[in-house]
């Protein structure tokens, strides 16, 4: 063990051993806070032996504990509150050191200003800066700046992509009369389904992005702005200019953050030398490119761990690209592989056997277990971590023509360090009623929340009119009266005139939209393709976007109940 001392006052340690507590008694340590939950780790001493041997030297014991990414207010209150009884030199442990950091510096916030705070944090070890805007909420409203002259709206809406601008607009549907303020710094809002079709050529790329002004509702208060942090406890969400605004039911619907940076090499590769992502507007088109102009060589497409949005997307990119080659009579001069980390083709086992009717026509390579690892663009090198059954692991190099890759994908950096995230990062919510688990006026929906559901827009169309319900609800004083079902969609776009339409709940169920005799959506279809080329886009602008909920009538909770009861 080490201590690192932050101030004389308190120091952070991973794991303490009975060595340790010997030698922290005979430092001069008073107090030593445990901020583990007991039984995280196989033969991890239990808070009871910790206080046992503590008591040993007469020191006092506290047990605060707390899981990464899931720090609350709360816990930061009783941290607050450990080190203002204790007699002296405060000794704070958890697996690694960084949970007790954290809530000191939590706890110091409004005490010490928030830079003094992190630089002294960083002299002992430890990075804190992604917390640096929560420190900044907590510094402000100590200072009597944030809380006392805000803004208060019945919903501030966090994020205006699919699941924000939707919420806001079912909310007002049913209720105009609501203020709503939708916190959003982009100036486009994008219908991301698209950039498949951009990528294969179907669509232009132009008509999958609108201006933010043109699907931000009439009646919203639009704060130009990003979010920085949440701050549920007094009801307030932090804005990037340091000051905030305060909602009586919070919905955060901000997304999630595409970890480019994750991979290294990529970021420098992409949109050059054949490293492309439909993952992103600017380089769908670049794929298009590439695809027409491929005539031999090998094409790699990759898929990170999940979870990610649109499952299906990184095959969807295989499948119309090798349907272009076959047109073009290239399919037979190109070594087309697909690299996945996990073990199946697509999570829900109804859908592979159409899918590898086409992994087989087009000749497709899978390769499970294999993960991206780096990339070197100049030299045209994708280096994969490949996983054997016996767990053991190698790493194979891959030259290739073409690299289409797919980020691994988190929660942003303000969700994960927000007393809202869950131990994923994610904001913890109740996966039937979408509200959160801690905070019962904060509800989340779409890419940022922790459901376990598949991450697509299709999922946000059916889950806005049930926040929407449950938030008028809170706003009532009643409880949530509508719950979602875990549908997504990922309509796979196998050829060009034809889709596998995905469609489940939770646990893989399948929840069709249509008769099997209309779409059968474990089949390659000629409707599935009207209806992802056609028909979806104008529901996402003139539906969806627009509180019209079509193919997505909320359930409610007591219409069951009573059903059941009669
Ligand atoms: P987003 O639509 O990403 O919106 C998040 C919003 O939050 C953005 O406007 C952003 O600017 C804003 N924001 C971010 N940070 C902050 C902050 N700090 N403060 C305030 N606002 C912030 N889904 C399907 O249903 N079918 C498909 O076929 C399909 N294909 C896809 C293909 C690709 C290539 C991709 C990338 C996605 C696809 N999806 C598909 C997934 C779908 O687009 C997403 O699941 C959906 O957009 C999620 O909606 P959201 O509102 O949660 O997030």
């Amino acid at each position: 063990m080490s201590i690192m001392k932050l101030t004389p006052d308190f120091a952070a340690s991973a794991q303490l051993t009975e060595a340790d507590v010997n030698k922290a008694a005979a430092e001069g340590f008073r107090t030593i806070i445990d901020n583990r939950p007991d039984g995280e780790d196989a033969g991890q001493p239990t808070a009871a032996d910790m206080a046992a041997l503590a008591a040993r030297h007469g020191m006092a014991f506290e047990h605060i504990p707390v899981v990464p990414g899931a720090i609350a207010d709360a816990d930061v209150a009783k941290m607050a509150d450990a080190l203002g009884r204790a007699s002296g030199p405060v000794l704070g442990y958890c697996r690694t050191g960084m949970r007790a950091a954290t809530l000191w510096a939590l706890s110091e916030a409004g005490i010490t200003d928030p830079e003094t705070i992190l630089r002294t944090a960083a002299r002992a070890g430890y990075d804190l800066g992604p917390l640096r805007p929560r420190l900044a909420a907590r510094a402000a409203k100590a200072a009597g700046g944030v809380g006392t002259t805000l803004k208060v709206f019945d919903v501030v809406v966090v994020g205006g992509g699919s699941a924000g601008i939707a919420t806001a607009s079912s909310l007002l549907r049913r209720r105009p009369s609501l203020s709503i303020a939708v916190v959003e710094p982009a100036a486009t809002h994008d219908y991301q389904p698209g950039w498949t079709m951009v990528g294969a050529g179907v669509f232009a790329p132009e008509v999958t992005r609108h201006s933010m002004t043109a699907v931000m509702p009439d009646r919203v208060t639009w704060i130009k702005q990003a979010a920085t942090g949440f701050a549920p406890d007094s009801d307030e969400v932090v804005l990037v200019d340091g000051s905030a605004v305060r909602y009586r039911v919070l919905v955060a619907a901000p997304g999630l953050k595409l970890d480019w940076n994750g991979i290294p090499g990529l970021s420098e590769a992409l949109g050059k030398g054949g490293v492309t992502s439909n993952y992103r507007y600017d380089l769908a088109p670049y794929t298009r490119d590439l695809v027409r102009g491929l005539k031999r060589g090998r094409a790699l497409f990759t898929q990170p761990a999940m979870p990610i949005k649109c499952a299906g997307a990184p095959q969807k990119a295989m499948y119309l690209s090798c349907d272009i080659w076959r047109e073009a009579g290239a399919l037979g001069q190109i070594d087309v592989e697909f690299h996945n980390p996990g073990a199946v083709l697509f999570g829900v086992a109804a859908y592979v056997p159409a899918l590898m009717a086409y992994v087989e026509r087009y000749g497709i390579d899978l390769r499970f277990g294999s993960k991206l690892v780096a990339v070197d663009g100049p030299a045209k090198v994708a280096t994969f971590e490949r996983r054997a059954a016996d767990g053991t692991a190698e790493r194979v190099e891959r030259p290739f023509d073409m690299l289409h890759a797919v980020p691994p994908q988190v929660a942003p950096d303000f969700v994960t360090n927000s007393p809202l995230a869950g131990e994923t990062g994610f904001i913890a919510v109740d996966q039937s009623t979408l509200r959160h688990v801690r905070y019962p006026n904060v509800y989340s929906l779409g890419d940022a929340c922790s459901t376990p559901n598949a991450k697509t827009a299709a999922a946000t169309r059916k889950q806005a009119p049930v926040v929407a319900l449950n938030a008028l609800a809170t706003l009532d004083g009643r409880e949530p009266v509508a719950d979602y079902d875990g549908y997504g969609s990922c309509p796979l776009t196998v050829e060009r005139g034809k889709v596998v339409l995905a469609e489940f709940g939770y646990g893989g169920t399948l929840l069709p939209s249509f008769p099997a005799w209309l779409l059968d959506g474990t089949k390659p279809t000629r409707a599935g393709w009207m209806l992802k080329s056609r028909m979806l886009p104008e529901v996402y602008w003139r539906c969806m976007l627009k509180g019209r909920e079509w193919l997505a009538s909320p359930h409610r909770i007591e219409r069951r109940s009573q059903v059941r009861s009669a």
